[in-house]
This record gives structure tokens, sequence and C-alpha cells, in this order.
């Protein structure tokens, strides 16, 4: 079985669609399982609902719902001629629910929320793709990831249960893999053990593909971008990029790791416990090699990678009392932030100061600083940015940090990374 994911620029509006559908009739005589995002922004739109939730703030909440509707509605108008198509009907009963949470009482747990909500773009999207395949002549079949995919009540962030997701997934491909060929199902969500929904982190897609992939022991994943693969650098800011046509699971995690937004970290350990190489393709050209992921990488040094992370916020913390940061304050600092949820993308110490840097926009500042005071002190600088160069030499160095200052250096044999401004 191959593994395929489609992401949200892959599905954003009804042309993207028919072209993913002529995609997969390439592949029509072979299984398939394909794993989709929400369509475009939608999980952003679904966030945007979730605040007027829990604000209660019907005006803005019901304003929003009805504009996603009309999104979805559109989108099935420009691909189902038939008024009557059971897709109608089914984006109808979505947003009907999902209206209808506002007159019901909220859980405490604002996560758990998060998560019987945003899930809902991929639930949508995957079932309007499965049903315009199906229109195509494709043999296929819609699953739903929410009982197939087990992970722990961590919400937003699920933990993923292996053995249990493994036993559901082939004991649901068993009863149809003789009729079927294309199995469509939704990337980022799964369920607990009580049958709630559960999100597994934001872009969490792709590595939902890998899960499936490891599951039924695929001979392959294939993720479609609207790039030509992975490339050396974001072509959004820098010119004459080069694509990295093959590279080792070790490269592809690093880069994803620092902040290479192709991959999502996560998807490559699954896929490189089992050996399973992972593609990298364009959507807009199927034919084209892409990049290739696998163990053997002899040439992963050839070509420097550039990652650029804007809007940092470099946190400094030091004791309030003049002590070390030592390991008890260190764990003291990282309770913090691991029950905040917030990732930290580098970090260093001294004596008396533990610098960290974390998204601006991923940080809610002020809860953060309150929750380290009054143990600690912190100052801040926001705006910055983290520049990572893999293969690094002094040509490299040079071209990223010109002109910037320097606020935080750190290299090893393989990386070189800088705080700048
Ligand atoms: N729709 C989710 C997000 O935008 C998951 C994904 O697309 O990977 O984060």
């Amino acid at each position: 079985m191959k593994v395929f994911k489609f992401g949200g620029a892959s599905v954003k509006d009804a042309a993207a669609i028919k072209n993913v559908g002529s995609i997969l009739l390439r592949f029509e005589h072979e299984p398939v399982l394909v794993v989709v995002s929400a369509m475009g922004k939608t999980t952003n739109k679904l966030e945007e609902c979730l605040t007027y939730l829990l604000a209660q703030d019907q005006l803005n909440y019901y304003h929003t719902v009805d504009s996603l509707r009309d999104f979805h509605i559109d989108i099935a108008g420009e691909l189902f001629h038939d008024q009557h198509s059971k897709v109608f009907r089914f984006i109808d009963d979505i947003f009907e629910q999902l209206k209808n949470k506002f007159e019901k009482p909220l859980a405490e747990q604002r996560s758990f929320e998060y998560d019987q909500v945003v899930s809902l773009g991929e639930v949508l999207s995957s079932f309007i793709i499965n049903e315009y395949v199906l229109e195509l002549g494709l043999k296929s079949e819609w699953l739903d990831a929410r009982r197939l995919i087990r992970t722990d009540n961590h919400y937003q962030e699920g933990n993923v249960n292996w053995e249990k997701s493994e036993a559901l997934i082939i004991d649901r491909l068993k009863s149809s893999i003789q009729q079927t060929n294309t199995f469509i199902t939704q990337g980022f969500i799964g369920h607990t053990a009580e049958g709630f929904t559960t999100t597994l982190g934001r872009e969490g897609s792709d590595y939902s593909a890998a899960i499936f992939a490891f599951c039924t022991n695929a001979s392959e994943v294939t993720i479609w971008k609207d790039v030509p693969g992975m490339l050396n650098a974001d072509p959004k800011y820098f010119e004459n990029t080069q694509l990295l046509s093959k590279i080792s699971y070790r490269e592809a995690i690093e880069l994803a790791y620092f902040g290479a937004s192709v991959i999502h970290p996560k998807t490559i350990k699954p896929l490189q416990n089992k050996e399973i190489p992972l593609f990298v393709k364009s959507f807009i050209e199927p034919e084209a090699p892409g990049t290739t992921i696998q163990s053997a990488g002899g040439n992963d040094h050839l070509i420097p990678s550039f990652i650029v992370k804007k809007n940092q916020v470099l946190i400094t913390i030091s004791s309030a009392d003049f002590s070390f940061i030592n390991e008890d304050a260190l764990a003291r600092i990282f309770e913090i932030f691991y029950t905040n949820r917030i990732k930290i993308n580098l970090m260093q110490n001294s004596a008396l100061n533990f610098s960290v840097l974390v998204d601006g926009d991923k940080v809610h500042l002020e809860t953060l600083l309150a929750k380290l005071n009054p143990s600690f002190k912190c100052k801040y600088n926001e705006g910055v940015e983290l520049v990572t160069i893999r293969h690094y030499n002094h040509a490299t160095i040079t071209q990223m940090t010109r002109g910037r200052e320097i606020l935080i250096e750190q290299r090893s044999r393989q990386t070189a990374r800088f705080v700048i401004r």
C-alpha cells in the first residue's frame, strides 16, 4: 500500500481538488491510502470560531461558522452538479452541530474543546474529496481517523498508542481491501479510549500519514506539495534555491526540527523505524522526481541549507536572588514551559542566565512571565530571527549575518545557528 498526503494548499479550492482527483486516477489500480488536511486556511478559521465560542461572543461565532460553511458549500457546488448529493447534507450537518455548540455547556478544559471544534476541517475535506473521487469512478472509501488512530488524553497534541492504532487500522482495512483501492482519511486527528476526538498538533497531517504508513507497513509515503520537493531554503525568501534530491532520514529530521516547514518533524521517526521511503513531490508537476528521503544519505553535506525563523522572542531568565541557574532551577523552568506547551527553538545557559528562543506568535508572553515570576527575573527581545545554516562554511555565515547584530551564536560540526536582529 502507498500512503499519500495532500496538505491544505493542495485542497484549497475546487480546482485544487480536481487536480488531486487527477493524481489519484493515475494510481487507480493499486492500493493507496490518502491522508488529507483541511481545505486552505480552514484550521485557522476554526481556531477563530473556538475563540468566539469560549468568549461566548455569539455574533462573531455565528458569523465565522457561517462563512466557513459557505466556503465549503461553494467548493462542493463547483464539484457536484447534483444538488441532492449527500455532500451538501453532510456539510450542513457539521455546521449545524457546530452552531448548536453555542447553546451547550462547555468543558472546563480549553484544549478538549479545541480538539472537538478544530478537528472538523479534516472531517469535511476528506468527506468532500472522497465523494468527488467516487464520482470520478475510483473505488474509494472514506475512513474515519477518529476510530482508527488511538491517542492518550493529551488534547491538542495527542500521543499515539501505536499498538492499538495498528490493530484498529488493520482490522478496518481487512474488511475493505478486496473491493477498494483508494481510502481517503483525515490527517491531524485521532481519538481517545473514551471515543473523544484528539488532534496531533498543528501541521500534524504529515505525521498522520506516517502513522498510517507505519501501521499498514506501507511501501512508501508521498507528501504532495506546492514546491518541487525539499529545497535548501524557502523560495519565499531566497533566490536560486536548490532541490535536495536525495537525503537521509537523519538530515530530514534535523532540517524539519530546525524549522524547514516542508515536513512536520514528527513524520520521520515512524518511517525510519520501518525503513519506509518518503517522497516529497509537486502536485503541480506530479511527474517530476522531487525529493527522496531514506536511510542512505552519503551526499547530505553537499548542499548547504538555510532556515530562517522570523518573529522570535529571546527570553533571558535569571534567578531573582543571584543564585546559579543550576539543575534545580532548570527543572523548574522546563516544568513551566512544558505545562504551558511552549516549545523552545534554541537555548543557552551561563552561571546566572538561561536564554530561550520561542515563536512570537505561539507564546503569550505576559502569562509566561507571570508564571516565571517571582522565582525568576526575565528580560526579553521581541522580533528577532533565528537563522540556521546546515553544512555551513565561512562564506555562507557571512552571507546570512552580514550587517546584522548577532545576539547568540551556536555551532556544531554540521550546523551553525544565529539569533540576529
Ligand atoms: N489542518 C491542520 C493544520 O493546519 C493540520 C495540517 O494541515 O497538517 O495545522
